[in-house]
């Protein structure tokens, strides 16, 4: 950028009349914009067109900074409980768990069996008369005595 442009001096840009990259003469200027060329080709006097104006880092402005980030998939409780109940599982002895009965009362870590769900185990005691079972289908709320 040694040359320090001004009317008179001649430029590359594009000509509307011999559609092409010509030299023009440069007309006029408002401050440091070249504002009309004159085709050294056709002779005619036209508004300068830029080439392609090239993108500067200015025009990365857009830089969108809303999106916060994305939010770590929580761990689905669903899973959660059956990676519980898998780990439980080694120490489930079928033989002692307890058949369920929604009128027997429970407590905190006892074994029972459900007809529907199978083997769990009790992990939660919600008075007055229901319990928190972990089962192989995930957390169930019962019932009990
Ligand atoms: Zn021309």
């Amino acid at each position: 950028m040694s040359t320090q442009l001004s009317a008179g001096s001649t430029i590359e840009t594009r000509c509307t009349r011999c559609k092409g990259i010509l030299n023009h003469s440069i007309v006029a200027m408002v401050g440091e914009k070249i504002v009309r060329v004159e085709c050294s080709t056709c002779h005619g006097v036209h508004a300068y067109h830029p080439a392609k104006a090239l993108k500067g880092p200015a025009a990365d402005k857009a830089t969108s900074k809303k999106a916060a980030a994305p939010r770590k998939t929580k761990v689905d409780p669903e899973a959660a409980a059956r990676a519980e109940w898998v780990e439980l599982q080694p120490g489930m002895d079928s033989a002692q768990a307890i058949p369920y009965d929604m009128n027997r009362p429970f407590r905190l870590k006892n074994l029972l069996s459900h007809p529907n769900f199978g083997l769990g185990i009790v992990q939660l005691l919600i008075p007055p008369n229901k319990i928190d079972v972990l089962f192989q289908d995930g957390k169930k709320r019962l019932r009990c005595g």
